[in-house]
């Protein structure tokens, strides 16, 4: 493996060494630069040891995004602690099940206290800690198998399930990260984080840190503020959710000639090749596709800015250098160029597995080190991957497989739609039916929008039902939840059947 012996400190206090006092992390007002970084995390990893924790514990991080949040977690890596990210927008009882479930040790937090721990660390004791916190280096060296972080999956399917993540998987991220989708980085990048840095956008800092780029943390994404802090800071990189995408082609004016964006990368959940037109119109050929997932944090595929052809929009890319993917049927056999299987990967990437949850693991992580992904995809004679459905959301209506996702992008493709989650209902006849939940920019009958999928889809594609609501439920993350939209057809809004 890369680099086997090496721990995250230790790129955190190279870069220290190579770009001193410049900018590492800014924030508003507030400015860190790498030689401080490094001397920050070094103290409150000192201190965290010195309040009892021992290398291993398990420590749930509930703090906003911003510069404390980085420090706490470059802290607990040299400490040898394994994180346990909290989002602090969901609610106490999704957080006092995360906390209890990985059997965390500490708290870190803002203010909420959703489950007691032996030792609670609010926030405002940071500041005091990392001063009284010893300046010699914090190199807790541990294995790279060991685990770095707990990360909780969306848990689209069932409660959420934490995932092991270990220095090996980060330190992949970051190589297949240089390699393949930032390859020009350097002291003057600037990576314009517009969503939390405690979060996926958080896999961008220890690249940039290693090139001596700078990370600035925008307070709240607003599509005008975005670009306004992009033009503002010089941004050359940033990441977004699809769902941010949309909101700034629609809600933003953007003035490319100001914008120096050389990468706007996304992913995290499909995008509507239509959407991403839109994207590349107006912001021109800097959209970069990551494919990923908890399990294989942001790095299975990539989808190049050079690689947005027309044709190819709705590809999900191609494996990164340091990755293996492959299609595989029920029975684990390898599939050809245009078979539909599922998605499954290999590569330093990968989890060690489920924590405290050896079925599960057995069920996703094959002894011979391939990772199931639980994603159905397909490739084309180039290679390229293109990701169907989630494998437990395809609708099976009349024996045929129906992937909710091209039948959401069709309706996408209409001007009046905004928003589309398909799903499957069960029905006696067909065993399931394709139904629709829609949300509208103007009003549009159901009979018109079938109508409209009548000319592009299959007979046994079309939404036999159609629902217009205000809005559609996401998770905390901003993922569209198919599963809750399954459960509430039909019950509570007006139903317009076609
Ligand atoms: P999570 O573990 O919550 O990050 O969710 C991962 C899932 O999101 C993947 O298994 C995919 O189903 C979906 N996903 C992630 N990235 C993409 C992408 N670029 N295109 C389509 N779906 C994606």
């Amino acid at each position: 493996m890369i680099g086997q012996h090496l721990q995250i400190g230790d790129l955190i206090s190279r870069a220290a060494k190579a770009f001193g006092d410049s900018p590492a992390l800014i924030h508003g007002e507030r400015v860190v630069s790498f030689a401080e970084f490094d001397s920050l995390t070094d103290r409150l990893g000192n201190a965290l040891l010195d309040r009892g924790l021992e290398p291993g514990d398990h420590v749930a991080v509930l703090v906003p995004n911003g510069i404390d949040g980085v420090v706490v977690y470059y802290a607990l890596a040299k400490a040898g602690l394994v994180r346990v990210p909290l989002n602090a927008r969901e609610t106490d009882v999704e957080l006092d099940y995360k906390i209890e479930d990985s059997r965390a040790r500490a708290l870190i937090t803002d203010g909420r206290t959703p489950r007691e721990t032996e030792i609670v660390i609010p926030t405002t004791e940071l500041a005091g800690m990392i001063e009284r916190g010893s300046s010699q280096p914090c190199r807790v060296v541990r294995d790279q198998e060991a685990p770095l972080r707990l990360a909780y999956t969306g848990g689209t399917t069932g409660k959420p399930k934490a995932v092991i993540l270990t220095t090996r998987s980060e330190l992949a991220e970051v190589a297949n990260f240089l390699v393949d989708l930032l390859p020009d980085l350097g002291p003057e990048s600037v990576m314009l984080h517009a969503a939390p840095i405690t979060h996926g956008s958080g896999a961008f800092f220890l690249p940039h840190l290693v090139k001596g780029g700078r990370s600035v943390i925008l307070e709240k994404f607003t599509p005008q503020g975005f670009v306004d802090a992009a033009i503002e800071y010089g941004a050359s990189s940033t990441f977004m959710v699809p769902t941010m995408i949309a909101m700034l082609v629609e809600d933003a004016v953007i003035d490319r000639d100001r914008l120096r964006l050389s990468r706007l990368c996304y992913g995290g959940a499909p995008i509507a090749p239509t959407l991403l037109q839109r994207g590349i119109d107006a912001l021109g050929p800097v959209f970069a596709q990551l494919y990923g997932q908890a399990e294989a944090p942001l790095a299975i595929t990539c989808l190049q800015p050079h690689e947005h052809t027309p044709e190819r929009l709705a590809s999900a890319g191609k494996p990164y250098t340091f990755v293996e993917v492959d299609i595989r049927d029920a029975e684990g056999n390898s599939l050809p160029a245009g078979t539909a299987g599922e998605v499954v990967t290999r590569g330093p990437h990968t989890m060690n597995g489920y924590w405290h949850r050896p079925d599960a693991t057995a069920e996703t992580l094959g002894s011979d080190g391939w990772l199931r992904t639980g994603d159905i995809g397909q490739r084309d004679e180039s290679g390229y991957l293109y990701l169907l459905d989630r494998r437990h959301d395809v609708i099976i209506s009349g024996g045929f497989n129906v992937y909710p996702r091209e039948v959401e992008d069709v309706l996408l493709t209409h001007p009046a739609v905004r928003e589309a989650a398909v799903v499957g209902v069960d029905d006696e006849r067909w065993g399931q039916r394709v139904c629709a939940a829609v949300v509208v920019r103007e009003q549009i009958s159901a009979d018109d929008l079938v109508e409209f999928c009548s000319n592009r889809l299959a007979g046994f594609k079309r939404p036999r039902h159609i629902e217009f609501w205000d809005e559609l439920p996401k998770s905390s993350v901003g993922k569209s939840l198919r599963r809750t939209v399954r459960d509430t057809m039909g019950q509570t809004r007006e139903v317009e059947n076609a």
